[in-house]
């Protein structure tokens, strides 16, 4: 059941680097249990089988997945982004792979595309206070089209 209190934390890796992200969760699974933990399908699954953890599985990543995630983000619902893609395969779905990396973007949200990454981040003092995610003003860009 989602605990609506507890910061949200997204989980994708592409084939070849999910061993890599069920190691990375198994090493960090106390500190996870304190986060809603949302996947694309196949990531999610695994990682609800091989960790334990409840995760909230999406559609599979070349089937919308990733553009689910980016929707999640655009409405606020996204505090972290874990996206383990792997640099040395080409994916069918490449456009929506940046497609979540880019809405990521656009809103600020913290993003490790490697464990190392994912180690500071959660790591971080920041994790112990409120933090106020500094949101981008789209005031200008919004109205540009007055201006004209
Ligand atoms: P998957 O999708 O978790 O369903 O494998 C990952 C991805 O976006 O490639």
């Amino acid at each position: 059941m989602k605990n609506e209190t507890r910061p949200t934390v997204a989980l994708v890796a592409h084939d070849n680097k999910k061993p890599d992200l069920v190691a990375w969760c198994k090493h960090n699974k106390k500190l996870l249990e304190n986060y809603r933990l949302i996947a694309t399908g196949t990531t999610g699954k695994l990682l609800n089988e091989e960790t334990g953890l409840d995760v909230v599985r999406l559609q599979s990543g070349p089937l919308g997945g990733d553009l689910q995630l980016g929707a999640q983000i655009t409405e606020g619902g996204v505090d972290f982004l874990i996206f383990l893609w792997d640099p040395l395969e080409s994916q069918p779905h490449d456009p929506d792979v940046k497609a979540l990396l880019r809405i990521a973007a656009v809103w600020n949200i913290p993003v490790a595309c490697n464990r190392a990454t994912a180690d500071y981040i959660f790591t971080s003092r920041l994790l112990q206070e409120k933090y106020d995610r500094d949101l981008p003003n789209y005031t200008d860009y919004l109205s540009r089209r007055d201006e004209k």
